[in-house]
């Protein structure tokens, strides 16, 4: 089974209206982004995953900077309506701004009225401290609740985003006070590999996806080498990002990250360590399997 565990949900149910479509280049490198994209376009960029995890970021000041327009009164209902329409291969994920008023109360009634089964938080793009207290008590509710939270880490293009918000090494405080929490930090805290690196060894149930690493071919090489040396291959999991890159790109640069030292001396990525992240089980690691006959 082919598991993407993170995916942004798509912005218009039916095809994008000439005048809302989006396109930029600050997300990738190599090509533009399309940032409004159709329920269909979804499925089409994420065919390669049986299952994928989905989700919006509950933001401040929509979207004025990102340019992802979410209606910040249907943060939460658009992706679980979505994730609804298709439960055996969407898992739907909510997002609050824990130090907003009643950020509990609103993450209680996704988890018990929408079915949402995890949190996806963007500290630097919610502009609120990891460490906040109001934060640690969601991290505490989500553990009690056994909801995983998906943190986006490391760089972002959005100048307003503070970059200390996105720091693994947050994470390894977040996790030493919540050992039963499932995290899982985006893009391998990019480019603090080396650092989401030694928080995802010491910790049993914290793991980082892959997402946003492949187009910068160097470093994408180095972190999995990185990864394989230290014996955290096996907390990596399989992330495309989507719209920024689907799930076939993701795998095919898995599968090709040693082109880049290719005619070099320098080692390679063990090929089974590749293809066991494309294929890890990261529900059952998230405490998301579904019961047999559910
Ligand atoms: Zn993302």
């Amino acid at each position: 089974m082919i598991v993407d565990v993170h995916t942004h949900t798509p912005t218009h149910r039916g095809a994008v209206p000439v005048a809302e479509r989006r396109e930029y280049d600050r997300w990738r490198p190599d090509r533009t982004v399309r940032t409004t994209n159709a329920w269909a376009d979804y499925d089409e960029q994420v065919a390669a995953a049986d299952v994928s995890i989905v989700f919006n970021i509950a933001l401040p000041d929509p979207l004025a900077e990102t340019g992802i327009p979410t209606d910040p009164a249907r943060v939460n209902e658009a992706t679980a309506e979505f994730a609804a329409a298709d439960p055996v291969r969407r898992i739907g994920f909510l997002s609050v701004d824990p130090t907003a008023p009643r950020a509990l109360e609103e993450a209680e009634r996704c988890r018990v009225q929408l079915g949402l089964r995890g949190v996806k938080l963007g500290p630097n793009y919610q502009r609120f401290d990891p460490l906040h207290p109001g934060a640690f008590e969601l991290y505490a509710w989500a553990q009690e609740h056994g909801l995983p939270i998906l943190f986006h880490q490391g760089a972002s293009p959005i100048r307003e985003a503070p970059l200390r918000y996105a720091h693994p090494l947050t994470m390894d405080e977040i996790a030493i006070a919540h050992p039963e929490l499932r995290i899982v930090m985006a893009h391998m805290g990019h480019p603090w590999q080396r650092d989401a690196i030694v928080t995802i060894r010491k910790h049993p149930h914290v793991y980082a996806d892959v997402s946003g690493l492949a187009y910068r071919p160097w470093s994408f090489w180095e972190a999995l080498r990185l990864a394989s040396e230290w014996g955290a291959m096996g907390k990596l999991l399989l992330g495309s990002d989507f719209p920024i890159a689907t799930t076939a790109e993701t795998i095919a640069a898995l599968r090709s990250v040693d082109d880049v030292v290719a005619g070099s001396g320098l080692p390679r990525v063990p090929a089974e360590e590749i293809e066991a992240i494309v294929h890890r089980d990261a529900l059952a690691a998230l405490g998301l399997a579904r019961e047999a006959g559910a």
